[in-house]
């Protein structure tokens, strides 16, 4: 078993996805069974799996970005948490940059990493996000790393469970993911009509600073 299959067997072994008669509004405003990443502790082997298995993909995929030229960026609270140690499991040729909230589905680079662009002039600057539905959050990212001088950005997804993320398309960003499995979200007009709201399942809101 590959690393990126075993991170995909005990991330869906792990009771962090809505269980069946539970779903939740995601930041695009879609319903689905959500995948709680912030309900990985700290420290746990789950969470430690997230990090290597990063690491290894961007190694591979990403070989030519040299010393030390190497930004792994977060997606404000989903992945603030995991660049520091990927950055690390990367050794000297990656560094680690924070993204804030502004407002629901939209992030800034903090300034220290805004001037760190702006110095260093990374060969990439590589948000790492959790789960892609949309695109929305990390895309608003990316256009202000774009804005401040990133020569090249790209995103990469624990879990993309779209078939395609409408909101990174629209700005032609560069973006892939570890696991790829389609899971079902639907407006709230079409869920009402249609799917877990018109069958009772009880809807999860979001909550601040989610
Ligand atoms: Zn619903």
């Amino acid at each position: 078993m590959s690393s990126i299959e075993k991170f995909e067997s005990e991330l869906f072994a792990a009771n962090i996805i809505d269980p069946d008669g539970v779903h939740s509004v995601f930041t695009s405003g879609l319903h689905g069974q959500k995948i709680n990443f912030k309900q990985i502790p700290d420290g746990s082997e789950l969470f430690d799996l997230w990090v290597t298995t990063t690491a290894t993909y961007i190694d591979e995929n990403y070989p030519e970005a040299e010393v030390p030229e190497l930004f792994v960026a977060s997606v404000d609270s989903g992945t603030n948490r995991l660049v520091g140690p990927v950055a690390e499991e990367l050794g000297c040729r990656a560094s680690a940059h924070l993204t804030k909230k502004v407002r629901d589905g939209e992030i800034v680079l903090v300034p220290d990493a805004v001037d760190a662009i702006r110095v260093y002039s990374p060969d990439l600057v590589l948000f790492l996000d959790d789960a892609g539905t949309t695109g929305l959050t990390v895309s608003t990212g990316v256009i202000h790393a774009r804005a401040v001088g990133a020569r090249r950005t790209a995103v990469l997804y624990a879990i993309q469970r779209s078939g395609t993320l409408p909101s990174l398309n629209d700005i032609n960003a560069d973006y892939s993911a570890m696991i790829k499995r389609e899971m079902p979200a639907y407006t709230a007009v079409e869920c009402a009509q249609a799917y877990f709201c018109a069958a009772g399942w009880d809807l999860r809101k979001r909550q601040e600073g989610a």
